[in-house]
């Protein structure tokens, strides 16, 4: 079975879309990976699957091995990066054309989320992260289905939900804490994302939006808060572009060094 040899599955789940979930899916990825942590990332984001744009891999195609679908593995540009092994699928490598769209009732994206969990071939990892639709729809029905009825104790380690600021104050989040609460899946904690901006120039921190909002409701609802991530202008350039950004002397995460060479073109 497709699951029996992961250790941990993590949910990545957002009341509405725009609040930065694949984003915050692939910063998780890109940070366990670097903690040395074998990586899958799953893309169950069915009619917006936008993680092979941010690995930069959308015209990588998946083949069949008699193991069932082998995910895509990211290859950093550059080798010393320390990116260890990190694998992905989504439906987006499945489409004939980038972009192409997908309109299918609940039915059809019921059984496609049952087949990424049976038929991919992930072999063995430490964390399967699950980036799921926004909301709560038939694809976190089945999801939640399958994964409480196939896991073994222990291994669907659970939920992070990720939410804005300002969306904290919509009734979205919460649902999808109400969601978790009434299929038994356990909050991981709550990620506030675009909380504030930081300028490239003078690193000073501005809440264009109000901050904080995420931890209150994390405390509202007895979840942990996981912390939060402000507005990095850089990050859009490595999602739009495909390109590593550059990093000031000094930049560092977990400890090792990712700051460009001042002799780097
Ligand atoms: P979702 O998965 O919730 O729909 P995305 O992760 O696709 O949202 O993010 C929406 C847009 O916001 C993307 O263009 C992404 O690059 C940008 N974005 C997300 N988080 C940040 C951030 N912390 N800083 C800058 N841009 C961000």
């Amino acid at each position: 079975m497709s699951l029996s040899k992961i250790k941990h599955i993590v949910l990545v789940l957002s009341g509405k879309g725009g609040v930065g979930k694949s984003s915050v899916t692939t910063q998780l990825a890109l940070s366990l990976s670097l903690a040395g942590h074998s990586v899958g990332v799953l893309d169950v984001d069915l009619t917006g699957p936008s993680i092979p744009r941010m690995f930069a891999i959308e015209d990588a195609k998946v083949t069949q091995a008699p193991g069932g679908w082998l995910p895509i593995t990211v290859h950093d540009s550059d080798p010393d990066a320390g990116i260890g092994s990190l694998r992905v699928m989504s439906l987006g490598f499945l489409l004939p054309r980038r972009g192409d769209a997908v309109v299918w009732r609940g039915p059809k994206k019921t059984a496609m989320v049952r087949q990424f969990l049976s038929d991919v071939f992930w072999d063995e990892l430490d964390y399967l992260l699950i980036d799921t639709p926004p909301g709560t729809s038939d694809e976190h029905i089945s999801l939640a289905e399958t994964l409480l009825q196939k896991a073994h104790p222990g291994q669907l380690a659970g939920a992070v939900v990720v939410t804005t600021p300002q969306a904290v104050a919509t009734a979205d989040v919460r649902k999808e804490l109400n969601f978790c609460a009434k299929t038994g899946i356990r909050v991981l904690g709550v990620i506030e994302n675009m909380s504030g901006f930081v300028c490239p120039n003078c690193s000073e921190c501005t809440n264009i939006f109000m901050s904080g909002g995420g931890e209150v409701m994390a405390n509202d609802f007895g979840v942990r808060f996981l912390g939060r991530v402000p507005i990095d202008p850089q990050f859009l350039v490595l999602i739009e572009t495909g390109k590593r950004p550059r990093y000031p002397e000094g930049t560092a995460v977990n400890g090792k060094d990712i700051s460009t060479p001042a002799d780097a073109v």
